[in-house]
């Protein structure tokens, strides 16, 4: 049976693709982007995560603990010695507060399936249907092989939302059963690329290329980071990327927000770019003219 590790499912998404649609996160990703939204998408694994905020210290949470895994330090901040841990979930319950959660689940095509179809009279009436987001999906290209063929078989709209960092025989696998690549473009030059996500940009460079050059319904999204990929330079190269080398007519600018940066203090990382703030609406609109001058069809939001 195969199965895989979901960290998240949104119903009702309307910012994913066409219509309402519900949406899927697949934990794990092999990049490490600055701006992260969903840092608890990035380890590949299931994790504990620890709301100090919420934490009334009950103890509750180390008194359940049969693996004597948690610990406390002076400053009341509890820690998880994952060495130890066995993610059996009893802290978890034993929390009143919901200060503790496992992020990553466990679940067969057939558990993920039954809440997609729950709301197909929604995708037929709306134009919708699902969406396969992560963290990167590819990462589990079995669970990701498998639900895509689910879905045609019911004939449900299907979009995958990837950051294109993977091999090219994964994307060949699943691609005939994708509607709409929603696929992220952030930074052209490879040594700030690699700066700010972690690896090269050559590869995702050419996966957007070989999918364009084979037809592919793709909707390119660039998040637009403050001092990281908003210069006139990095968008002219991006803008003339996506128009000569792709036959690509579609991208959405997503204006960064930093809403996210509690999650990181629950997973105890550390939000590299706190002094950065959102772009005003006047930039966002002067980065939608920069791209439209390359015959590109604008939208600022997703
Ligand atoms: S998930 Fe289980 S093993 Fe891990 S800290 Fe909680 S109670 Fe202990
Ligand atoms: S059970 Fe929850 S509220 Fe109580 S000490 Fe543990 S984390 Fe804090």
């Amino acid at each position: 049976m195969i199965t895989g590790l979901v960290f998240d499912i949104k119903k009702f998404s309307i910012h994913d693709g066409p219509g309402i649609r519900t949406t899927i996160f697949f934990k794990g990703c092999p990049l490490t982007c600055w701006w992260c939204h969903n840092p608890e998408s990035q380890a590949v694994g299931a994790e504990i995560v620890f709301g100090q905020g919420k934490c009334i210290r009950c103890h509750a949470c180390l008194v359940r603990c049969e693996q004597e895994a948690i610990s406390w330090n002076g400053d009341g901040v509890a820690s998880t010695d994952s060495q130890k841990c066995t993610l059996c979930g009893q802290c978890v319950e034993a929390c009143y507060t919901e200060a503790r959660q496992i992020v990553g689940q466990k679940m067969t095509v057939a558990q993920v399936m039954e809440k997609i179809e729950e709301d197909i009279a929604f995708y037929d009436e709306s134009g919708g249907g699902v969406t396969f987001s992560g963290g990167e999906p590819l990462l589990q290209r079995n669970f990701l092989l498998a639900l895509l063929r689910a879905c045609k078989e019911k004939e449900i709209h299907t979009a995958v939302d990837t950051c294109g960092f993977a091999s090219w025989e994964k994307l060949d696998s699943i691609r005939e059963y994708v509607d709409l690549f929603l696929y992220d473009l952030k930074l052209m030059d490879d040594a700030s690329h690699r700066k700010f996500t972690g690896v090269p940009n050559k590869l995702i460079l050419e996966n957007l290329q070989a999918l364009s050059q084979q037809g592919h319904n793709i909707a390119l999204r660039i998040p637009i980071i403050p001092g990281v990929n908003d210069d006139d330079e990095n968008l002219r190269r991006t803008g003339a990327f996506a128009a000569t080398s792709l036959h690509l007519k579609r991208v959405d600018i997503l204006p960064y927000h930093y809403t996210a940066i509690d999650k990181y203090d629950r997973l105890h990382k550390v939000y590299g770019l706190s002094e950065t703030r959102p772009p005003l609406d006047e930039r966002m609109a002067e980065i939608a003219q920069i791209l439209q001058k390359f015959d590109l069809q604008v939208k600022i939001g997703g």
